[in-house]
């Protein structure tokens, strides 16, 4: 039995509905981020009121629950975090981003408030490189930051202990920074070395160094080899050799082959159960399965500045991807400090806050550094 109105028959269109698990016959759905309806195939539930109701059975048959629906689930879930363009009709966009921007408001606009829940607690930076610091470019080999924004970065790491982390092999990303003082977490966290310069916030801080996943090193590898094989016929797919993960860029592949493309690493993978497929803004993401993430790596390093089980510490965490959702969900937890979403879209997030692209983060940066630097100085002359 299907009883929903028009209007929301209409707003149900493939764009809006996302499956995220079709697995033991529950479905759930989301509709315009906004609603979440779960049924189950044997009995379906009552309506909630506002809630729309499907018969379990049409909506198997409408969304064909299957092998194929998996894949789309897939891709549309590649499509909810690597918008490509606009979906929704000017009017209905403003309104979602206005509801959205209430819950998650702008990082400058809030920054006397930042600084006040900051007030007697030492701040610790975070920040993702690509789409964070860096724009998204159609090569993710000249993804460079400007020079403004690395003057910035240095300037904040004068000020507090400051790491990158990244989905990127360390190496890459440092070439790319270009800081000896920070500390930087390459492959989602899976690499994680202290500064080569002597930081003021630690003084053991050049022997740090952490590779929860070394012993998959052989098996990345292999894998790499045979994703550059297996990808070569989708134009505008690169693979990118990560260290401890691959990345699959698909941001120069036509919308139309995504579901090809994941076919292909997806077969790939079946071979590697040790192995995970992640997905992040428009890059797939194969990595060892370990209880590693994003979030894992902040609490390492959290814990290798000293700030274990303190209470007088505020982590900032800045970043633009689904995985940088395992560090805001780790803050959201502790209660510390907060997580910005970098994002111009409405996403279903665990920040607390957003900015738009890498140029209010790096506005953000400097007005934080700037703060500290006049704090510093008032302390001085007391
Ligand atoms: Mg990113």
């Amino acid at each position: 039995m299907v009883s929903y109105t028009e209007d929301q028959r209409q707003k149900m269109t493939a764009q809006n509905v996302r499956i995220s698990d079709t697995k033991a016959g529950i479905i759930t759905v989301a509709v315009s981020n906004q609603k979440i309806f779960t049924a189950t195939a044997q009995k379906p539930p009552a309506a909630p009121v506002g809630y729309i109701t499907i018969s379990a059975k049409k909506l198997l048959k409408n969304l064909e629950i299957s092998n194929g629906a998996r894949i789309n689930a897939w891709v549309e879930s590649m499509r909810a975090s690597s918008p490509t363009h606009l979906k929704s009709s000017p009017s209905s966009l403003s309104e979602d981003h206005t509801s959205w921007r209430l819950h998650h408001p702008s990082a400058l606009e809030m920054f006397e408030q930042i600084i006040d829940s900051s007030k007697g607690k030492q701040i610790v930076i975070f920040l993702d490189y690509d789409g964070t610091l860096s724009p998204i470019v159609e090569d993710p080999d000249k993804a460079f930051m400007s020079k403004k924004m690395r003057r910035t970065v240095r300037k904040l790491a004068r000020c507090f202990p400051t790491a990158i982390v990244t989905g990127r092999c360390i190496d890459k990303v440092f070439n790319f920074v270009k800081l000896t003082e920070l500390y930087y977490a390459g492959s989602h966290g899976m690499d994680i070395k202290g500064p080569k310069k002597g930081s003021k916030f630690t003084k053991d801080s050049e022997s740090l160094l952490f590779q929860p996943a070394s012993e998959f090193l052989p098996m990345i590898d292999e894998v790499y080899k045979q994703l550059v094989d297996k990808t070569k016929s989708t134009t505008g797919a690169k693979v990118e050799n990560n260290k401890f993960c691959i990345s699959v860029h698909f941001r120069c592949v036509d919308e139309k082959k995504w579901s090809g493309l994941y076919t292909e690493v997806k077969s790939v993978l079946k071979e590697y159960p040790k192995l995970k497929l992640t997905q992040g803004r428009k890059v797939l993401e194969i990595r060892p399965n370990i209880k590693w993430d994003k979030g894992k790596a902040l609490e390492f390093l959290l814990e290798s500045l000293g700030f274990a089980n303190c209470t007088d510490v505020f982590p900032v965490y800045i970043g633009d991807d689904k995985t940088d959702e395992d560090a805001f969900k780790i803050l959201k937890e502790r209660g510390e400090g907060f997580g910005i979403l970098v994002s111009k879209f409405p996403k279903d997030t665990s920040a607390s806050y957003s900015l738009e692209e890498p140029s209010e983060v790096m506005d953000f940066l400097g007005r934080l550094a700037q703060w500290k630097q006049v704090s510093l100085r008032e302390d001085s002359r007391v």
